[in-house]
């Protein structure tokens, strides 16, 4: 019963594993990945004692307390260095929330480990703070799942070959604009109706603010731009 969208996240941990779930809410995706036998250990990571007590809930009901550990914490302070996490997934929230999360504690990254991140909204801070660490973008998805559209990002250690990626590829994303797959165009044709609608009230202002409306055709270009390249 897990979300098409957190399935699709369990995809891209690697086999053997061990997992730090951060915001794990019900601890479902390291719940999910264990059950499969997918890896071998995980700390589920919360801030807020609800959704943590969530998490130890699911991981006794599902017999799972000698392979996860469940903590209070914020952000990486979940990881412990005993752990020797070498995954990381931070899923289901802004993508300005999990660079805060990553930067909060630089010293648990030291190891490298693979991200797995999933952000809502704000995909372009997530592949900013990629570029600006050492990674390397090695995967990107979207999807669909009850009229949300998510992004999928999976990022690994890669100074020497650090990319530099163009402004469109940060904010359309290197692989996804490159395959312009149904779901993105969907996506992006829908931020542009969105554009338009705005475009359309600030005309009916009576003191038509310049500067934004040209930020927003601006932006309404870009996507054109990009969707016929
Ligand atoms: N990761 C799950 C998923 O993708 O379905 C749950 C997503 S839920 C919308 C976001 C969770 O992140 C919430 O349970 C929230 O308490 C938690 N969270 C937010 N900020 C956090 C932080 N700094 N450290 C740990 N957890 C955090």
């Amino acid at each position: 019963n897990l979300s098409q969208r957190l399935l699709k996240v369990a995809n891209y941990i690697p086999q053997g594993a061990r997992l730090a779930d951060i915001g794990s809410d019900h601890a479902y995706l390291p719940a999910y990945l264990l059950l499969n036998d997918a890896i071998s250990f995980a700390v589920a990571g919360e801030v807020v004692p609800g959704p943590y007590e969530n998490a130890c809930h699911e991981v006794k009901k599902q017999n799972l307390n000698d392979k996860i550990t469940v903590r209070l914490a914020d952000g990486l302070a979940a990881i412990h260095p005993e752990d020797q996490i070498d995954t990381i997934a931070i899923c289901g929230m802004g993508g300005t929330l999990i660079t805060e999360i990553l930067n909060a504690n630089p010293e648990k990254l030291n190891n490298h480990p693979l991200l797995v991140l999933q952000p809502n909204v704000g995909e372009k801070n997530v592949r900013q703070w990629i570029v600006d660490h050492g990674y390397r973008i090695l995967n990107e998805e979207i999807l669909e799942e009850d009229h949300h559209i998510y992004e999928i990002i999976v990022a690994e250690y890669a100074p020497q070959t650090a990319e530099k990626l163009s402004l469109a590829d940060l904010t359309f994303g290197p692989y996804l604009r490159k395959n312009k797959g149904e779901i993105f165009i969907k996506k992006w044709q829908s931020e542009q109706a969105k554009i338009q609608t705005v475009l359309k009230q600030l005309e009916q202002a009576k003191n038509m603010p310049v500067a934004k409306k040209e930020a927003l055709l601006t932006q309404y270009q870009e996507i054109e731009g990009m969707l016929n390249d």
